[in-house]
């Protein structure tokens, strides 16, 4: 067992009389145990943040990017450590883990190089009207198990700068690394200022009805999201969700198919899939359609997948029973349905999640496995000749979270990014994701957005000045 699993509150170690479980998904043995934190835990947690807020709130926003700067310092410096204990609780290979804490530290450096200017909307000798950016108050923050450091720091680096505090809670699948980091932080915020909670099923509803929180960060399935966006109407809490997605990627016959077969490849099997922006079904022109099947095919007979923590593995398992589950029905589905299911990788025998890398080859559009995100190594390929014919088909969908396209033809690639109804379209690459470029789902994909200037202000109430200058008094007199 782990002998690290305090909640942060008030810069202290917080406890909570039960515990949740937490189990290495590469042999489903428990190996630690946190806090289940319930409604009184929680009230602490948001009585810390609303003490701490109004001295964040002053505190000079040059003080506040240096700390948001050191926080990406702390988590570097602790890269290693927390890369381990990532593959541990999530089941990621250690090289993406430490990809993913890499990130996190980058972003928090990249996201403290911001500002909020003041909008001047007006400058004249009878009025002076500006427009500024001020924090919201106390943000709830709820995080998935896909990738816990990354997307909690997404949440944690811009709530803070701009001037709230913030209590955060991770998935009970994924506690451990932010428990981590919520002890790193003690050493750099004051107390209250960030505040790290770990609990059941009970807690992120605990979060959303709480009348403390000016705001709900949300990252999750699009399910949760309609449950946290109802539960938020009851105080009109300000609400960013990032939900789930189903991203068509569209291969054009002019593309090299060895190569964009490699892209493709990791951009659906990175993580075993479990990406929200991962592609999870795949339009291929007839012309390259059984070429391009081959190609990932082989890829995907030579990548290892076993226990992310065993050196040379490239492919974990999936993360939690329920998920294995849910893409072991898609795949019984696939199979009673009669498409034809391939499954190229192998995976190790034992207690672990593991999902070989299978390819489904040209099934049904109608059938669940192209309709919903399947969240795991499973991959639909689908045939397609006709260019006005695969855009509507990649945009029938309840989803809008990103979309990639693949050929030479630039003229043809704008004009189709023109035409998918999605937050991101990448060409010709995947998963190019930048601190700098807002992120975020159209349709049911998501509501805001997280990332660049906008993401930030999105932790921002606006505020306008309207200055009436003395000499328009004076004339009006
Ligand atoms: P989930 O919706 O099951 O859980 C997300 C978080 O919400 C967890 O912390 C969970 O404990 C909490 N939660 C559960 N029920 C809740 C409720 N009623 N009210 C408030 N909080 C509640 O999602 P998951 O399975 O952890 O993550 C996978 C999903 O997240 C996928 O659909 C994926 O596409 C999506 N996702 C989206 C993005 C994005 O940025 N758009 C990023 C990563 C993952």
């Amino acid at each position: 067992m782990l002998d690290f699993t305090a909640m942060t509150i008030d810069g202290r170690d917080a406890e909570a009389p039960g515990r949740i479980s937490v189990r290495n998904p590469a042999n489903g043995a428990v190996f630690a145990e946190v806090p289940d934190a319930g409604a009184v835990e929680l009230d602490a947690a948001v009585a810390a943040a609303t003490r701490a807020f109004p001295a964040w709130a002053a505190t000079p926003w040059a003080e506040r990017q240096a700390l948001v700067a050191r926080i990406g310092e702390a988590i570097a410096g602790e890269a290693d450590a927390l890369a381990r204990l990532l593959t541990r609780e999530q089941g990621k290979p250690l090289a993406q883990a430490q990809f993913e804490v890499t990130a996190a530290a980058q972003w928090c450096g990249a996201i403290a190089s911001m500002e909020l200017l003041v909008a001047v909307v007006e400058d004249t000798a009878e009025h002076r009207v500006e427009t500024h950016r001020v924090p919201i108050g106390v943000v709830g923050a709820i995080s998935p198990w896909n990738f816990p450091v990354l997307l909690s720091i997404w949440k944690i680096a811009p709530a803070i700068l701009a001037g709230n505090t913030l209590v955060l809670k991770p998935s009970p699948f994924t506690p451990l690394c932010v428990l981590r980091v919520g002890a790193l932080l003690r050493e750099i915020l004051p107390p209250g200022v960030v505040n790290i909670v770990t609990g059941g099923d009970e807690l992120g509803p605990l979060m959303t009805a709480h009348p403390g929180f000016g705001k709900i960060s949300f990252t999750g399935s699009t399910a949760t999201g309609r449950r946290v966006m109802e539960s938020a109407a009851a105080t009109l809490k300000r609400l960013t969700l990032e939900l789930g997605g189903n991203d068509p990627a569209i291969v054009f016959p002019d593309v090299d198919v060895q190569a964009t077969a490699e892209q493709i490849f990791w951009s659906a099997f990175t993580n075993s899939g479990q990406i929200c922006v991962a592609t999870k079904r795949v339009y291929v022109h007839a012309d390259v359609y059984d070429a391009f099947l081959a190609a990932l095919r082989a890829i995907a007979e030579a990548v290892p997948m076993g226990d992310g923590a065993q050196q040379g593995i490239a492919l974990g398992p999936v993360q939690n029973q329920n998920q294995y589950e849910r893409v072991q029905t898609l795949l019984a589905e696939c199979r009673a349905s009669g498409a034809t299911v391939i499954e190229a990788g192998r995976a190790p025998e034992g207690p672990g999640y593991f999902i070989p890398v299978t390819l489904i080859d040209d099934p049904d559009e109608s059938s669940r496995i192209v309709q919903e995100e399947q969240f795991g190594p499973v991959l639909p390929l689908i045939r397609f000749t006709d260019e006005d014919d695969v855009v509507a088909r990649a945009n029938a969908s309840e989803y809008g979270l990103a979309a990639t396209i693949w050929t030479c033809d630039e003229a043809r690639a704008l004009r189709l990014a023109g035409r998918i109804e999605a937050g991101s379209v990448w060409i010709n690459e995947a998963l190019a994701l930048s601190p700098f470029a807002a992120f975020g789902g159209h349709k049911q994909s998501g509501v805001g957005q997280e990332n660049g200037i906008g993401g930030l202000e999105e932790f921002t109430n606006p505020k306008t000045v309207t200055i009436r200058r003395p000499a328009a008094q004076a004339a009006a007199a």
